[in-house]
């Protein structure tokens, strides 16, 4: 069986590494024009996903790239300094290296291509799928080069813009503005006050929602969420990152000047935002030979930090279930049927919660800031941070009932 996998974000390639894992050919074409290093942004990693990584070989490359930090402890800040909670993911009582962290997403996925490419998978960059064909009997995968490639099932990895999807459900509806602005990154020797150790910053401020941790090396990463209206890519090229810089101090998110000390240390490029986007509920991720997986499949709330983990999850139980079918439409039929009740649940959790980062009026930021978010963080402090999002565990080695 040939698998084409479309996208080598996070779910492309460890559904690759765990296809090879599983006797089955799989190739990923990716539209950038080499592994994206030079994304500098963090991504929490949850204890389910780094689990999924373990699985498969592939969690030391990415505990020891550079930019990983242990990050197992949240400490939620008002924008005036005062401490509104603290969380921690319940890790003292967790095997230690499956302790959250957060890491450099260029840096996460160029480690996640190589080492599915040193187990005899092929990521070949600068093929952007523009359209693709199932034929019944096999898949047909057409790039923007001309290029055509054959295979025995198609998986869109290729994150909440999905051409796949588009191509598959024609009828889905478009990914939907969220409301928020997001911009950051990671910027040497900042020279902000060093956070707790294993520990990110979260800061609710009265325009924006901000995070930072510090590195021992004295590197901070950091990002913004910005209630703004929708803009496009144009509008956002048209104002120079200088300016976009200068908005970011505007919103004075975090009157302590911890925050703005990291701010102004960092380059203007750092600035320029991106709209986040989301997509409603899909009543179908795959049909025939073709599957969606990750962003493509499903958009997770905004703040659920399960995004990542939730793609990598797919990833193993979709080669599982290709591995223990005897045709690729019931593997990709089990596969849906496993995945779709625990991915929905979690969408549901964080729906439930609304977004609260984007309320900005004076009166709802008092209610959200002293009774909702204490309420919510003691809550989830007396769950002593184990929940059933973490403690989640896919045995790739089990049969599946296909
Ligand atoms: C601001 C922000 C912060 C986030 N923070 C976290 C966090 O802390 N923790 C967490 O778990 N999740 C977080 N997420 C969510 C997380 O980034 C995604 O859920 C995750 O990246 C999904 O992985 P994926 O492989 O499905 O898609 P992606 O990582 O988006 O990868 C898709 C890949 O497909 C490629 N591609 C696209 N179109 C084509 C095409 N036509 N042909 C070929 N290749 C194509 C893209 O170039 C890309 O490399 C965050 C998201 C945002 C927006």
């Amino acid at each position: 069986m040939r698998v084409l996998i479309i996208g080598s974000g996070i779910g492309g390639p460890v559904a690759a590494t765990a296809l090879r894992r599983a006797g089955i050919d799989a190739t990923v074409f990716e539209a950038h024009d080499g592994p994206g290093t030079n994304l500098g942004a963090h991504l929490g990693l949850a204890p389910n996903g780094l689990a999924v990584l373990r699985s498969l070989d592939l969690l030391r490359p990415v505990l020891e790239a550079p930019g990983t930090l242990p990050s197992s402890r949240i400490e939620f800040r008002d924008g005036r300094g005062r401490i509104m909670g603290r969380l921690s993911d319940g890790s003292t009582e967790l095997e230690p290296e499956l302790r959250s962290v957060s890491a450099r997403r260029g840096v996460l996925q160029t480690v996640l291509a190589e080492t599915a490419a040193d187990l005899g998978t092929t990521v070949e960059y600068g093929r952007r799928l523009v359209r693709h064909t199932d034929t019944g009997s096999e898949v047909i995968a057409e790039f923007a080069d001309g290029s055509v490639e054959r295979g025995d099932v198609l998986v869109g990895a290729d994150g909440i813009h999905s051409v796949v999807r588009r191509s598959l459900f024609p009828d889905a509806p478009a990914p939907t503005y969220t409301g928020l602005l997001d911009l950051g990154g990671r910027t040497p020797n900042a020279g902000a006050p060093p956070t707790p150790e294993d520990t990110s910053r979260l800061i609710w401020g009265r325009r924006a929602f901000a995070g930072y941790q510090t590195a021992p090396d004295g590197d901070a990463y950091w990002f913004v969420n910005v209630p703004h209206p929708e803009l496009t890519r144009e509008e956002i090229a048209a104002r120079p990152d200088s300016e976009w810089k200068r908005f970011a101090l505007d919103l004075a998110i975090d009157r302590t000047g911890d925050l703005d000390t990291v701010l102004r240390a960092s380059e203007p490029r750092l600035f320029r935002p991106r709209g986040v986007y989301t997509i409603p509920t899909l009543p179908h991720w795959h049909r025939g030979r073709v599957a969606l997986l990750g962003d493509a499949a499903h958009a997770l709330p905004n703040s659920s930090g399960q995004g990542a983990s939730m793609a990598m999850e797919d990833a193993l139980v979709l080669a599982m279930c290709l591995r223990d079918s005897d045709t690729p439409e019931r593997g990709l039929a089990a596969y849906e049927r496993i995945r779709r009740g625990r991915v929905e649940a979690i969408i549901e959790e964080g729906t439930r919660r609304g977004d609260l980062k984007l309320v900005t009026h004076p009166v709802g930021v008092f209610l959200r800031d002293r009774l909702l978010l204490p309420l919510v963080f003691r809550r989830a402090a007396g769950a002593g941070g184990h929940s059933p999002v973490f403690d989640h565990r896919v045995d790739f080695d089990a049969p599946v009932a296909t």
